[in-house]
């Protein structure tokens, strides 16, 4: 018999700890906030022999209908401070449970550039680095110092810096090799009392040259990028579906790639079609050359596809969205559908962004 304690609870339904609004139990759940907390929770887990989740605000995973068959640990401890370094900069030291976007205000409200363009991005500041989030030409490894850590077997403690965490394009150790080795527990990063504005992106650029402002302030950009956000973005409210924002990738290609990609599409679609890849090339800024998935998932007809409770946003397809009742299975299914038509009709493999939770490798519900 398993005895647990107050701290941790059996079978807890994850399902409204995430944003899809999809999954079934986790077989053990607890909340933790001090080191000490969570090294008795890992150590529960070690005694056990179970698999550990972190869970943080589930805005990027999709949990199985069976759900997770082992000890889910979700932190909770907020805290934003901010310390002066006296030459401009500024080090905000931000705790794993501080909702990322709350981080992004408190920024603002003090008069600190660098994080402003990743307004309105749901989930925790631990797992900001977990991908190394990026919206509108920013990303947190721009600004990102240091990370506290957990080892998850052993319970010590570490500071991990840049080259520790190996931050790039969606990836970090946290999701790739040391992915399930580390509990984030704060991060820092550096943020300057004086900044330029990014407004690389054209949405962007248009939101201020409609109003007529050349140089916004913090304040305005945070307030554009929410606006620009909820125009585009379906967030995900009970009214209008769950979703985990995009739910594949984008690509980045070499020079060589893109011209593979350009001789596909001119055999397989219409003029206007390359056209637009065209205006995608020149849009891009780096020797990677980006290609949004949307993009192709668009020119191969699945906007608003759907399999059982599950559909292909119509407006922004990179979005898969739970219509009210769909189960975990109906959006993999969803998910390799969009996967096999591009591939087989572009030649391109489209990697998903959110992490699978509770699924067996070979046999995914
Ligand atoms: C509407 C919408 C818009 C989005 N827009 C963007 C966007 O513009 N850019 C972008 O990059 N992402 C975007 N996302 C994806 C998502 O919000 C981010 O990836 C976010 O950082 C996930 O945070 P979370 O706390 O919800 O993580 P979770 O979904 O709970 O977990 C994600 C991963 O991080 C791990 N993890 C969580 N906390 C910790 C921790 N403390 N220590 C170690 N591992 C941890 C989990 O184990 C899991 O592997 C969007 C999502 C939605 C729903």
């Amino acid at each position: 018999m398993v005895v647990t304690t107050d701290s941790i609870q059996s079978n807890v339904p994850l399902k409204p700890y995430t944003t899809f609004k999809i999954g079934g139990p986790a077989r053990f759940f607890t909340e933790a906030s001090t080191p000490e907390q969570f090294r008795r929770a890992f150590a529960f887990a070690r005694e056990q022999r179970l698999p550990i989740f972190i869970l943080g605000g589930g805005s990027n995973i999709l949990v199985s209908d069976d759900g997770f068959d082992g000890l889910v640990v979700h932190p909770v401890r907020s805290g934003f401070e901010v310390e002066d370094r006296g030459d401009s900069t500024f080090s905000a030291c931000i705790q794993a449970g501080e909702m990322w976007d709350q981080a992004v205000e408190k920024s603002v409200e003090r008069e600190l550039w660098g994080i402003e363009n990743l307004s309105h991005i749901p989930g925790q500041a631990g797992a900001a680095l977990v991908q190394n989030i990026g919206a509108y030409g920013q990303q947190v490894s721009d600004v990102f110092e240091s990370a506290d850590v957990m080892e998850l077997n052993t319970g010590v403690v570490r500071t991990l810096g840049p080259s520790d965490c190996r931050l790039g394009y969606r990836t970090s150790i946290f999701n790739s090799d040391a992915r399930g080795k580390y509990l984030i527990l704060s991060l820092r990063l550096r943020l300057s009392a004086y900044g330029q504005p990014n407004l690389t992106y054209p949405d962007v650029r248009e939101y201020f040259r409609r109003l007529g402002v050349g140089t916004p302030g913090l304040a305005e950009i945070r307030r554009a990028i929410i606006t620009i956000r909820d125009r585009k973005f379906p967030f995900p409210r009970e009214e209008r579906g769950g979703n985990v924002g995009s739910f594949f990738k984008n690509l980045q290609l070499r020079p060589m790639e893109f011209e593979a990609l350009r001789a596909r599409l001119a055999r397989e679609f219409a003029p206007s079609v390359l056209e637009r890849l065209q205006e995608i090339r020149q849009r891009s800024l780096s020797d990677l050359i980006k290609i949004p998935s949307a993009f192709l998932i668009d020119i191969c007809g699945l906007k608003g596809f759907r399999i059982g409770g599950a559909e292909v946003h119509p407006g922004q397809p990179l979005v898969l969205m739970n219509c009210g009742h769909a189960t975990a299975r109906d959006v993999l299914a969803l998910a390799r559908h969009v996967q096999q038509t591009v591939y087989s009709r572009t030649g391109m493999t489209l990697a998903l962004e959110p992490q699978l939770v509770g699924f067996s490798e070979e046999n995914p519900n």
